[in-house]
């Protein structure tokens, strides 16, 4: 029997606000444990919380970004369990009424296809803090920093069939949440965090089969191999006669597998109720359609127009406005160069494989658009050639020079004089007589050979189109 994977994900985001959500702690990373902190987010009895505003503007701005309604009058609940890194004994959250619901994403695969994908809901939340567990000695220590910080939760319609379609999802995700501004989205740091439900059902049926939830995924890497683990192991289950159960299963990276850490036996009843200390949260179509107006132009629009504006196949425009840098930087790039084309090809091809190859991101790139800029400018006034340009590009990273200045140090200026030009061409025609003579017999490669001789003579100098029209006409 065929068997269909069915997958929805739970996403938790840190919000990049300075305060956390309830007090006015800071939420910087990386102090010293257990310097912010306060009594509200310590959960000392008596404490009242107050919800920052900032927060509640930033849940608006990726619930608007996602097509998601906004809940006129929506709710804090109180989600109770005990854990050393939860003061309060528990968290607020909010659980009936979220801040937004209904919402969609659309997501491109890498052959192209386009898919929507549902948003059940978003609500805010705090986070908990950080247990550290020394390896040395049999304690663990605890670190209330983190407690507090506000986090969205996105939920997801179970509307996805692969995990590639996962991988897919959670990039837009972050890239909306970086877009937007309100987030990191780090998946290594922890700032964004995904839970994966999976389950399997006999391919053309609806109803669904039971799911696990997958926890600690803590890469896209991860998310995609423990989902394609998970979709194989339900299906050795199955077809073993067995039945999958509900459960929750850890991700052992290391192992490449996961194992089981809790059945629904063991899941917990959070015996959820309104937070009596916090208010009915109310928001009005006149807030609402400020943030609106805020909003930033979002990565499908920008890629749109970038197809629209500057003529790029789909796949440029894709992976140009991927993350909000770098399509800045593109288009700092296009204003100043006639051709979007030649740009594009620069920033994918030369620009971004330099960054992989120095694990660096667009905003330290060591040539900032301008001077990228400066060098097309270069080719496209035929001062020098494409090929003499990735010269030039080389040494500007490693010399932090202008390419004029470069290009005038080396004496790299392409000749674009037609008489020297040919001297060289006429020189390589009568050095090399019999392949001459199989050019005219119809060995059209042989042009290859002609015209890397023409820039070997002059260092790569000539401009190529004087060369091959050249050529073309005294091989004829
Ligand atoms: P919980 O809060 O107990 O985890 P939810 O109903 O909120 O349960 O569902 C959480 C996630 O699980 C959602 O993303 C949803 O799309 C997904 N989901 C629900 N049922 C299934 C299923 N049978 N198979 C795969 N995913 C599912
Ligand atoms: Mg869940
Ligand atoms: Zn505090």
């Amino acid at each position: 029997m065929e068997f269909e994977p069915v997958i929805g994900l739970e996403v938790h985001s840190q919000l990049k606000t300075h305060t956390k959500i309830f007090c006015a702690c800071s939420t910087e990373f990386g102090a010293d444990p257990n310097t912010h902190v306060c009594p509200v987010c310590l959960g000392m009895p008596g404490v009242l919380p107050v919800l920052n505003k900032t927060v509640v503007e930033y849940a608006m701005r990726m619930a608007l970004a996602t097509h998601c309604s906004i809940t006129k009058e929506s709710r804090f609940a109180r989600k109770n369990y005990f854990y050393p890194d939860l003061p309060k004994g528990y968290q607020i959250s909010q659980y009936e009424f979220p801040i937004a619901e209904h919402g969609h994403v659309n997501i491109v695969l890498e052959d192209g296809t386009a898919k929507r994908i549902g948003i059940t809901r978003i609500h805010m939340e705090e986070d908990a803090g950080k247990l550290m567990h020394d390896p040395a000695r049999p304690v663990s220590r605890v670190d209330y920093n983190r407690t507090g910080t506000p986090l969205i939760e996105i939920v997801s319609e179970p509307d996805i069939r692969s995990p590639e379609e996962a991988g897919a999802y959670l990039r837009q995700l972050r890239s909306i949440l970086r877009y937007l501004g309100i987030s990191d989205g780090n998946m290594e740091e922890g700032s964004f965090r995904c839970d994966a439900n999976v389950s399997i059902r006999p391919k053309g049926t609806e109803p669904f089969g039971t799911r696990a939830e997958l926890k600690n995924l803590n890469s896209f890497k991860y998310v995609e191999s423990a989902i394609a683990y998970e979709i194989k192991r339900q299906k050795a289950v199955l077809a073993d006669g067995g039945a999958v159960v509900q459960e929750t299963r850890l991700w052992d990276s290391a192992k490449n597998r996961s194992h089981s850490m809790r059945g629904k036996e063991e899941a917990h009843d959070y015996r959820y109720f309104p937070d009596p200390d916090l208010v009915p949260l109310v928001i009005d179509d006149a807030w609402i359609d400020a943030v609106r107006q805020g909003l930033p132009e979002l990565p499908e629009a920008r890629k749109e127009r970038f197809v629209s504006e500057y003529a790029l196949p789909l796949y440029d425009a894709e992976i140009l406005t991927s993350a909000r840098e770098l399509a800045d930087y593109f288009e700092d790039c296009a204003r100043a160069v006639k051709n979007p084309k030649l740009v594009s090809n620069w920033v994918m091809g030369t620009l971004l494989g330099l960054l992989k190859a120095e694990g660096k991101t667009i905003e330290q790139s060591p040539v900032p658009s301008s001077r990228l800029a400066e060098l097309l400018l270069l080719i496209e006034t035929s001062v020098i050639s494409g090929k003499i340009a990735k010269t030039v590009f080389d040494e500007m990273v490693a010399s932090g020079k202008a390419p004029k200045v470069i290009v005038e140090e080396k004496g790299l200026v392409q000749v674009t004089d037609e008489s020297a030009i040919e001297a060289v061409v006429d020189q390589v025609i009568s050095a090399n007589p019999s392949e001459v003579e199989k050019f005219k017999a119809g060995n059209a490669k042989l042009m290859g050979f002609f015209v890397g001789q023409v820039m070997r003579e002059t260092k790569g100098k000539a401009n190529p189109q004087i060369v091959n029209k050249l050529l073309n006409g005294k091989l004829k």
